[in-house]
C-alpha cells in the first residue's frame, strides 16, 4: 500500500514536469509572434529573431513564454541591436496594456525577469506589437465609425484581407483626397497607434470638421498584412520589400492593386499621399520624428512645410521638430538606397495633381527624449491631422470652405 502510493507520487510529480505544466516554453504561434529559441536550461532562455525572407540582419522580434510561476527568468539573446532605448515591451497574464520594461534593464543582450506564483504567462516584444486585432478593436471601440467604410484593396497571398477604409467628405463631390498608408514594412508597428490617433481626431475632433467635411480620406492600415499577421521583419523583405515595390513590375500584390487603385479613384483630386513608418531600432536619426526629403524640389517644398506644422501641432508629450528633415542627398536618403525599386513616397510623388508625397518616420521607443506610449502616440496622429488641415489652408488649394 505505502509501496502503491509512493510511486503514484512519483509518478504524479514526473508526469507534472514532464508534459510541460511548470516547464518554460517559449511560443510564437500567434498573430504578429516571432522567435526562434536556440535553447532553454534551467531558468535561461537562448533566443533569436527570426530572420526568414529578410536579408540581413532586422530587430523584429515577439514571442510568448509560460511555465513561469515565481521563476526569475533570463532571456539571452544572440545579437546587439535587438533592443530600443527603454528595453524590451512586455504584457503579463494577457494583459492588454503593454509597458516598457525600463532603461538599463538590458546587459549583453539579455534581461531577466522575475515573475510572481500567480504569472502564467508573459509576451515580450521589441516594442508594442499591433495586428489586425488591434484594428479591429480599435474601430469596434470607435466613436462616429459609422462614418467610416472598410472594404478590400486585396487578397494578400496567405489569403487575408488587405483593408482599404474610406472616410467620405460629409459634403458631396469632395475636391481634395488623401491617402495614408502604413506597415509597408510589417514590423513597425508603433505607427498603428498614430493612424489610431488620426482616424479618432478625424472623426470626432471639433476643430478638424472642415476637414471632415471637404476631404475624402483612404487609408490602408497593413501594405503587408501576411507579414504583419505572420510576425516577419517585412523590412528587406527578399527579393525587395514593398516600399521599393512601386516599379512598373510589382512583385507584391498589394502594391500592385494599390497602383491600380489610386489614379482611378483620385481623378486628380488626391493632393496629400502620406506613408508611416519606423526608423531604425536607435541612435542617431532614429530616436527623432522626420520627414524623408524627395528629390523633387516641388514636393520637398511642401514636405517642408508640412515638417514645419508637425512641430507647431505637436502639442503632446511627443514633438518633431523641424531641424531633423532628413534632406535627399544626406544620411541613408540617397539615390543608391533606392536601387531596389521605387518607393510608395517616389511613386506617388509623380502621380498627376499631387502636392505632398512622404513618409514620416515615427521611432519605436524613444521620441527626443520621451517615452513612446499608446496614448501619446494616439496624440502625435492628432497633430498630424490638425497638420493636415493647415497644409490645405496655407498651400494654393483653397478649396475648403471655412
Ligand atoms: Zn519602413
Amino acid at each position: 500500500m505505502r509501496y502503491n502510493h509512493i510511486l503514484l507520487s512519483v509518478l504524479i510529480f514526473t508526469s507534472f514536469f514532464a508534459t510541460g505544466q511548470n516547464q518554460i516554453k517559449v511560443t510564437s504561434d500567434f498573430p504578429g509572434g516571432n522567435i526562434v529559441v536556440s535553447r532553454i536550461e534551467g531558468d535561461t532562455v537562448w533566443l533569436e529573431p527570426n530572420l526568414s525572407f529578410t536579408q540581413g540582419k532586422w530587430f523584429y522580434w515577439y514571442f510568448k513564454v509560460s511555465g513561469i510561476s515565481g521563476k526569475t527568468v533570463r532571456f539571452q539573446f544572440n545579437e546587439n541591436n535587438l533592443f530600443a532605448k527603454y528595453g524590451p515591451a512586455y504584457s503579463i497574464n494577457n494583459d492588454e496594456t503593454w509597458k516598457w520594461y525600463g532603461e538599463n534593464r538590458v546587459e549583453n543582450n539579455s534581461f531577466t525577469y522575475t515573475f510572481s506564483p500567480q504569472d502564467t504567462v508573459a509576451y515580450f516584444s521589441v516594442a508594442f506589437p499591433y495586428t489586425e486585432k488591434n484594428l479591429y478593436t480599435f474601430l469596434g471601440n470607435l466613436r462616429n465609425k459609422e462614418a467610416l467604410m472598410i472594404d478590400t484593396l486585396c487578397f494578400s497571398p496567405g489569403n487575408r484581407t488587405v483593408e482599404k477604409i474610406t472616410i467620405p467628405a460629409l459634403k458631396p463631390d469632395p475636391q481634395l483626397k488623401v491617402l495614408i498608408t502604413a506597415r509597408h514594412h510589417a514590423c513597425e508597428m508603433m505607427v498603428g497607434y498614430v493612424l489610431e490617433g488620426m482616424i479618432t481626431s478625424l472623426l470626432n475632433d471639433k476643430n478638424l470638421e472642415t476637414l471632415r467635411e471637404n476631404i475624402e480620406f483612404v487609408i490602408v492600415p497593413f501594405m503587408d498584412k501576411d507579414g504583419v499577421e505572420n510576425g516577419e521583419q517585412g523590412k528587406n523583405r527578399i527579393p525587395r520589400d514593398h516600399n521599393r515595390d512601386y516599379d512598373e513590375n510589382s512583385v507584391h500584390l498589394s502594391t500592385a492593386a494599390l497602383k491600380k487603385f489610386v489614379p482611378t479613384w483620385s481623378e486628380k483630386k488626391l493632393k496629400l499621399a502620406l506613408d508611416l513608418h519606423c526608423p531604425w531600432i536607435k541612435g542617431e536619426n532614429n530616436e527623432d520624428i522626420y520627414l524623408v526629403g524627395s528629390s523633387n524640389k516641388q514636393i520637398e517644398k511642401n514636405q517642408v512645410i508640412f515638417s514645419q506644422l508637425l512641430e507647431k501641432n505637436s502639442l503632446g508629450e511627443i514633438k518633431s521638430f523641424h531641424h531633423n528633415f532628413l534632406s535627399f542627398g544626406t544620411s541613408w536618403n540617397t539615390g543608391s538606397n533606392y536601387s531596389q525599386g521605387i518607393s510608395f513616397a517616389g511613386w506617388a510623388s509623380e502621380l498627376d495633381g499631387i502636392s505632398l508625397a512622404t513618409t514620416i518616420e515615427y521611432p519605436y521607443a524613444n521620441i527626443s527624449g520621451s517615452m513612446v506610449t499608446k496614448d501619446n502616440s494616439s496624440i502625435y496622429g492628432k497633430a498630424i491631422m490638425y497638420s493636415i488641415m493647415d497644409f490645405f489652408f496655407l498651400s494654393d488649394l483653397k478649396p475648403m470652405n471655412h
